[in-house]
């Protein structure tokens, strides 16, 4: 089943074959790949349950290079929501508690295909435990670097897959910096630096798609820091409707935390760069990205789906977080944002509307914020 494909520059367009050991153009410019595949229903159904059912659309050359927990194929369940029911991704529910277990399956898988024994990745918490999970199964080694005021749950597990942990006292973006600056001697797994993360996220569109009888929702409403999951969702369904699978790509609303609110501030102003925030205060950690690198991507993402920007406040994310744990789901503060975007949402969408959502992240990766917030 070989595929073809390229990494191509977003910037000056320059190609390099998928098997280049790069994370950027030699320009700087970020990379997307470019790919091509067809699916085919019958060979999706026929395997296990796991984002590798959709294996064509992954461009990893070998089978034998694969790296998985079976993650992915997680549950598509109603949950009420303000009255409506909202059909909820139970992405909390995949092997080390977050959806970014389906970009790093692929990225670790591709690392292994490249011969590469050492990367290096920067994350809120999340990404880095899932890179480290998936390091660990590979034999890769990992270091992650980490803002130290990040969820202790988060940074636990983090050691306990046996990466390396670099706590980093500053901001996100500090910690972003460190990165950067240790990535000129290691190769950088970064999940919104390296093209491959989307096209492991992408699969949320797939099993979507799969999920609703081969069919696709109105609106999907996805939480955004540096745009991981709502870019590969934006890429599946673009996939599907480029092979005619779909008739149209559903509209996409992007969810941030008014603590830290970039993109939201591009979108309604129509700003044409992004602009510089204050240092985030927020309790949606996961969100808190001050500089998207994918920023305008993620924007033109939303306007080419008609879709739109909305934020929402600390008090708004924790009446959600009460509201949806009194339901049985356990959830993080970052993964409430969504909900508490979608009840927002809901004040001005037309009855009618088939809303699809996820929960991103666990509850057991922020006890002390639970306890706090729920305790009493
Ligand atoms: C990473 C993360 C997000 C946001 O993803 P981005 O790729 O930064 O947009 C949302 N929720 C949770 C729980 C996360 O871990
Ligand atoms: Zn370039």
């Amino acid at each position: 089943m070989l595929n073809q494909g390229a990494l191509v520059c977003t910037e000056c367009k320059n190609e390099y074959e998928l098997n280049e050991k790069i994370w950027r153009c030699k320009c700087g410019g970020l990379l997307n790949i470019d790919f091509k595949y067809k699916f085919s229903t019958k060979a999706i159904t026929d395997r296990p349950r796991s984002i590798w059912r959709y294996r064509e659309a992954l461009p990893i050359f070998d089978d034998k290079n694969i790296v998985t927990l079976d993650e992915g194929f997680t549950p598509l369940l109603p949950v009420d929501i303000n009255g409506k029911p909202v059909l909820m991704k139970q992405d909390q529910l995949m092997p080390t508690g977050s959806f970014k277990d389906r970009g790093a399956s692929v990225l670790i898988s591709k690392v292994k295909e490249l011969g590469i024994k050492q990367v290096i990745i920067d994350s809120s918490g999340n990404a880095g435990s899932a890179v480290a999970a998936y390091c660990n199964r590979a034999h890769v080694k990992c270091d992650v670097y980490a803002p130290a005021h990040t969820s202790p749950a988060k940074l636990t597990q983090i050691i306990n897959l046996g990466a390396q942990l670099i706590k980093i006292d500053g901001s996100r973006e500090d910690t972003a910096q460190a990165a950067l600056v240790a990535a000129k001697n290691s190769h950088y797994a970064s999940h919104y630096w390296n093209p491959f993360f989307m096209h492991g996220t992408k699969t949320f569109a797939f099993e979507v798609w799969e999920q609703l009888g081969w069919d696709v929702p109105d609106t999907i409403i996805l939480p955004v820091g540096n745009g991981t999951i709502l870019l590969g969702a934006h890429i599946g369904f673009s996939e599907l409707y480029h092979q005619d699978l779909i008739r149209k790509t559903p509209k996409i609303i992007a969810v941030q935390s008014a603590g830290c609110a970039p993109l939201v501030k591009a979108f309604k102003n129509n700003l044409p760069e992004i602009p510089e925030v204050p240092k985030s205060t927020t309790i949606a950690e996961g969100i808190a990205i001050n500089r998207p690198v994918r920023g305008k991507q993620i924007i033109n993402a939303v306007k080419q789906t008609d879709g739109d920007f909305i934020e929402v406040t600390d008090d708004e994310i924790e009446t959600a977080l009460k509201e949806i744990s009194s339901k049985g789901f356990c959830i993080e503060p970052t993964a409430a944002a969504t909900v508490a975007g979608i009840t927002k949402y809901l004040a001005q969408a037309s009855n009618e509307e088939n809303i699809v959502a996820a929960f991103t992240g666990h509850g057991a990766k922020t006890p002390k914020k639970l306890f706090e917030f729920l305790g009493q």
